[in-house]
């Protein structure tokens, strides 16, 4: 077989060589040890927190050692092509700090290494199997659906793996005019690696390669064995043949991927073989998983976790920087001890390593989130959470414009309780901030909470009472000092311990007062230091809630 002829009756539009790309995308002239990295979404316009999680590590990777981290969309799937999806990712993933230094932009493109998007590659790529086929490494496929079923079907009844190899690869061998014949009567054909491998060989034959992957170690897989397809019938190339041509070109250092592209590697490093190059540092991450209501730890799931959408956290308005901090916390192993002993240093202070990277699966958990933000939190100050809330609600809560009018009274608000040595971790995230907050602002003030039993035929007397005693200026004890008179007046214990020995000789004790003001005034039965609300509230509106509530 002439393969040169064949590659030339195949490709003859392709006059570049891949030469000429090797020139054209020439070694990157970046500092030793700079690491390239990039993301390689599909354009579905749904990204995910898995997306976010490897980006983050691929970020890290490439800016902690002046590298480059590009994105590249990996659309050769175009049925699952979404409007406006490239926007979507670059927007999502800036929203959590993370920026890309080239690649695709809602703007166009920037980099020496592009096309990045694969559907503008095709030359490229065919130029790349043509010089395959004329190694006699690649050949023309063109068996039908049918053929490949009635395949599958037989190996499946005679037990043996699924695929086009060995035997089964029918077309492998054509000769020049039989290619010639097909091609004439306009038959669709696949391009096909011819593999080395060989699997029906006994156990003990069967060839094996090691890698070293950057976060599972070595790795020792069996060689690959199918003719894997390299270009679909339509001249679209496969992701596994489509990601060894543009890592190569675009210089990629280390691709961080999911672990479910394990299992196709020994086809990427087969691929890199007869292309003579060598390959990247793979990474393969885990899965990011979840102990589900039942106990069970499990994949996250699009259908049943709408945590795996970014959009969710999003919506809901965790601060960035709290998700940064609680991604590394399950991407690094030893991120808490360093964030134990280095409190108040910026995340990008933190060494970011594959081996610290876990390679089961790393385990997702909101409550732990919920932990780490209200920390985050805490180092926020307030004006700068006010910024933050403000932002969130002109995006997903408008109606709640109205409080962003009076800075001061809202940064008060924030503030409750964060500095002092024991500081309030009241804050999580902006809608619960709100919720937590909202009887502070009359459109959302509301009772919410019982009377305690114990109280519930003295509420006005306490009310009326505490009205009447009320003075704005007090001192914090001068007021407790009322509230508790008032109890004892009423036939409250003054101090709960007396209560506790006698319950007999009193209807409760002064908490049941007190909690009836509370109620009163911030519709709650549980909130920070009264004292302290009703000196952000003002005299006027602690003395309008308690006479309304009259
Ligand atoms: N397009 C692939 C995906 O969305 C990217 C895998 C890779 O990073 O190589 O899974």
């Amino acid at each position: 077989m002439n393969y040169n002829q064949l590659a030339e009756i195949l490709f003859p539009h392709i006059d570049k060589s891949p030469k000429e790309y090797e020139a054209m995308f020439p070694a990157r002239t970046l500092p030793k040890d700079a690491k390239v990295t990039r993301l390689g979404p599909s354009p579905t316009g749904f990204i995910h927190l898995g997306n976010l999680f490897g980006a983050f590590a691929d970020e890290r990777l490439a800016h902690q050692s002046n590298g480059v981290f590009y994105l590249r969309i990996e659309d050769t799937d175009d049925k699952r092509y979404v409007e406006g999806a490239v926007d979507i990712i670059i927007n999502s993933l800036r929203f959590f700090g993370i920026n890309f230094d080239e690649g695709a932009s809602a703007l166009g493109e920037t980099g020496n290494y592009g096309s990045y998007t694969q559907s503008k590659r095709r030359p490229i790529y065919q130029a790349f199997a043509k010089k395959l086929v004329s190694e006699g490494k690649a050949y023309p496929c063109f068996l039908t659906e049918e053929e490949i079923a009635n395949i599958r079907a037989e190996q499946e009844s005679s037990k043996q793996n699924p695929g086009i190899y060995g035997k089964w690869a029918k077309n492998r061998n054509l000769s020049l005019d039989e290619v010639k014949e097909k091609l004439a009567a306009g038959l669709p054909y696949v391009i096909r690696l011819k593999s080395d491998g060989d699997m029906s060989l006994p156990e003990d034959q069967i060839k094996r390669f090691e890698i070293e992957d950057a976060i599972r170690g070595k790795l020792n897989m069996p060689v690959n064995d199918q003719d894997t397809v390299l270009l679909k019938a339509n001249g679209i190339p496969t992701y596994h043949f489509a990601h060894v041509v543009d890592d190569h070109l675009m210089r990629t250092t280390h691709v961080i991927r999911g672990a479910e592209w394990l299992p196709s590697l020994p086809i990427h490093v087969e691929l890199f073989d007869k292309l003579g190059w060598e390959p990247p540092i793979y990474c393969h991450t885990a899965q990011l998983m979840k102990i589900d209501e039942d106990g069970n730890k499990r994949k996250l799931s699009k259908r049943k976790d709408p945590e795996l959408s970014l959009d969710y956290y999003r919506k809901l308005g965790y601060h960035p920087a709290a998700v940064r901090e609680y991604l590394l916390t399950i991407l690094n192993s030893n991120f808490e001890e360093w964030r134990i002993a280095n409190p108040d240093s910026d995340i990008d202070d933190f060494q970011f390593t594959t081996e610290k990277m876990s390679n089961s699966g790393a385990l997702f958990d909101l409550n732990k989130l919920n932990d780490v933000s209200k920390d985050v939190l805490l180092k926020i100050n307030a004006s700068k959470l006010f910024d933050f809330l403000k932002a969130w609600s002109e995006e997903f809560k408008p109606e709640l414009a109205p409080i962003f009018k009076d800075r001061a009274y809202l940064e008060k608000i924030l503030d409750i309780g964060r500095n002092e040595a024991k500081p309030r971790k009241d804050h999580i995230y902006a809608q619960q901030m709100i919720e937590n907050i909202s009887y502070f602002f009359d459109d959302m003030f509301k009772i919410e909470d019982e009377i305690p039993a114990e109280a519930s035929n003295d509420t006005s007397a306490i009310i009326s009472k505490y009205l009447a005693s009320y003075d704005h200026f007090d001192d914090q004890e001068t007021w407790f000092a009322k509230i508790r008179s008032i109890a004892e007046e009423l036939g409250f214990a003054a101090k709960p311990k007396d209560y506790k020995k006698h319950p007999e000789d009193y209807k409760g004790h002064v908490g049941h007062v007190s909690t009836v003001i509370r109620i009163a005034l911030m519709g709650r039965s549980q909130s920070p230091d009264v004292w302290e609300i009703q000196q952000i509230l003002g005299e006027e509106k602690v003395r309008e809630r308690l006479s309304k509530f009259l």
